[in-house]
């Protein structure tokens, strides 16, 4: 008698959960690594001819092991319309307080008091006379009976908002409610005309010249929608002392203004300050893609669903050579060339397991222009968002060797997170959430435009206590790349990566998927989570 491929599967998961495993290996990660780090891609910026190597290399890996296009037309690639645009920023910006006239420079690196960015997709951003209104911090959510616009009318105004959120989920938590592009979004819902996020250093993580020395008027943007209006004449930041500046010679006190904000009867207040402003926008179209494969399912009921992974393929293409560096390539070697090769080497493992959902695997543009291209595969999904049973997204894996511990974002959300606890246990492994919350770092990866519609998340990595190093040793390497790799063209692979620790992340992510492919029901958002509506609303 032979046994059927499925029966055998049906009768022995752990042996096809093992045979997947062991096709996980350094050495295919590290090829690819190798190959999509190249400086012949040139830092993979969508649009650019690097970018579309690396979009060809994906599909054809893809193609190879077996998948079927999940893009558009038949093909692996779904296209993604992405736009640039730029404003003619002023080198001074003056604002009307009473009499007064308060400078302040939007230009000059460093130096600059503001920041100014395209918001809506217009020819020209104008501004007459707008009063300017604080927001406090510009938050909206009924769930936590919380609303700082109350009543009071922005049409037109010019909101100073403050960046981070009140201690909603706990003191130093940020929410997407604490996040600068969520402040964008509420006050256009608002009709206001401008807003402005204070930057301070704790309340962003990160200091002014992070923002001030990329700031070129330029960014990308997808078409807008409903859900997320580009209706504001232009977005950005001004600096703290800069606020404090502008609200002084206006007669307010910024500092009491940001106290009162702390309450939840807070009320909008107008600075008595206005803005006139002219500035030209440019705009224009760029051709990137997603990259789309599916492994249908073996379960002729199960296979309508899926499990997704998810790793972007773009980085910061090239720009001149910073001092005492050869070129000025930025390979992105560990962000996220290491993501999209980890993936690639699950991919072609679990089609040693046959699982009974399928499997969509998508490597997604433009994520460091704003999550643009994983917001795009959200709202178009190969398969209603409400029949994925989650996203397993990686960006920046580990190279610095095994762990005892894992890592988890969203720690709590979904009870995907029982099956991780599981797979980390039978490694050995312990589990905690995310070392640094203040940062937000859920709501800046590629999983949170999926969580949004609904799909819970799985996004892990080993570390920080590695085996056979001392403590604070983790910490330390994270530091150090943060500090002199991280967005940098020394972000390179020369072969000289401990992938251990990758090997033993990749076949928890492996198993994970296919346990959640396997499972008779998809995985559940906490009651009361901040997506479980969406998840509720979705369409099947
Ligand atoms: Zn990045």
């Amino acid at each position: 008698m032979v046994l059927s491929l499925a029966l055998l599967l049906a009768v022995l998961p752990q042996a096809a959960e093992r045979a997947a495993s062991s096709r996980i290996t350094a050495a295919e990660i590290s090829g690819h690594v190798r190959f999509l780090s190249d400086d012949l891609l040139e830092g993979r910026k969508p649009g650019q001819p690097g970018d579309e190597l690396a979009i060809k290399y994906l599909a054809s890996q893809l193609e190879a092991y077996g998948y079927q296009p999940g893009g558009d037309n038949g093909t692996f690639l779904q296209a993604v319309p992405l736009i640039e645009l730029h404003v003619d920023v002023p080198r001074e910006v003056h604002f009307k307080a009473g009499d007064k006239d308060v400078m302040l420079h939007a230009l000059g690196g460093t130096a600059a008091d503001l920041i100014l960015e395209p918001n809506a997709h217009i020819d020209r951003a104008t501004l007459k006379d707008a009063p300017v209104v604080f927001v406090g911090y510009g938050i909206t959510a009924p769930e936590y009976g919380w609303d700082d616009y109350k009543d009071v009318d922005v049409r037109g105004k010019v909101v100073v908002v403050m960046n981070f959120n009140p201690p909603f989920k706990g003191a130093g938590v940020r929410l997407w409610y604490g996040r600068w592009d969520y402040k964008y979004i509420n006050a256009a819902k608002h009709g206001a005309a401008a807003a402005l996020v204070i930057h301070t250093t704790p309340s962003a993580g990160y200091p002014w010249q992070v923002l001030a020395n990329r700031a070129d008027g330029t960014h990308q943007d997808l078409p807008p929608t409903d859900d997320e209006p580009r209706t504001m004449q232009f977005q950005g930041w001004i600096s703290d002392p800069a606020a404090i500046k502008l609200a002084q010679e206006s007669g307010q006190d910024l500092d009491a203004l940001r106290k009162a904000a702390e309450s939840r009867d807070f009320r909008p207040q107008a600075l008595g300050a206005t803005l006139a402003l002219d500035m030209p926008v440019h705009r224009h179209e760029i051709r990137s893609a997603n990259v789309i494969g599916i492994l249908p399912g073996r379960d002729p009921r199960l296979s309508q669903e899926a499990v997704l992974y998810t790793a972007h393929h773009d980085h910061l293409g090239k720009g001149p050579p910073p001092p005492g560096t050869s070129d000025g390539i930025y390979n992105g070697a560990l962000d996220n060339a290491s993501g999209c090769a980890t993936v690639l080497t699950i991919a072609r493992a679990a089609t040693a397991a046959a699982p009974k959902r399928s499997l969509i695997v998508a490597f997604v543009t433009a994520e460091e222009q704003g999550l643009l291209g994983s917001k795009w595969l959200a709202q178009h999904p190969p398969i209603p968002a409400n029949r994925i049973a989650a996203d397993i997204n990686l960006d920046s894996v580990n190279r610095w060797g095994r762990t005892t511990d894992l890592g988890v974002l969203g720690l709590g959300k979904s009870t995907a997170d029982d099956v991780v606890r599981k797979v980390a246990a039978e490694q050995g492994r312990t589990v905690h959430g995310d070392p640094f919350p203040d940062r937000g770092a859920f709501y800046r990866s590629d999983m949170f435009p999926f969580a949004r519609v609904g799909v819970p998340s799985v996004a892990v990595k080993g570390g920080p206590d590695f085996v056979g190093r001392p403590k604070g040793w983790g910490e330390e390497q994270a530091i150090e790349y943060e500090r002199k790799h991280y967005h940098q063209p020394s972000d390179e692979y020369h072969g000289d990566w401990d992938l251990s620790g990758d090997v033993q992340d990749a076949q928890l992510q492996l198993l994970v998927g296919l346990r959640l492919a396997n499972a008779p029901q998809m995985p559940t958002w906490t009651p009361g989570d901040e997506f479980e509506a969406a998840r509720k609303s979705a369409s099947r």
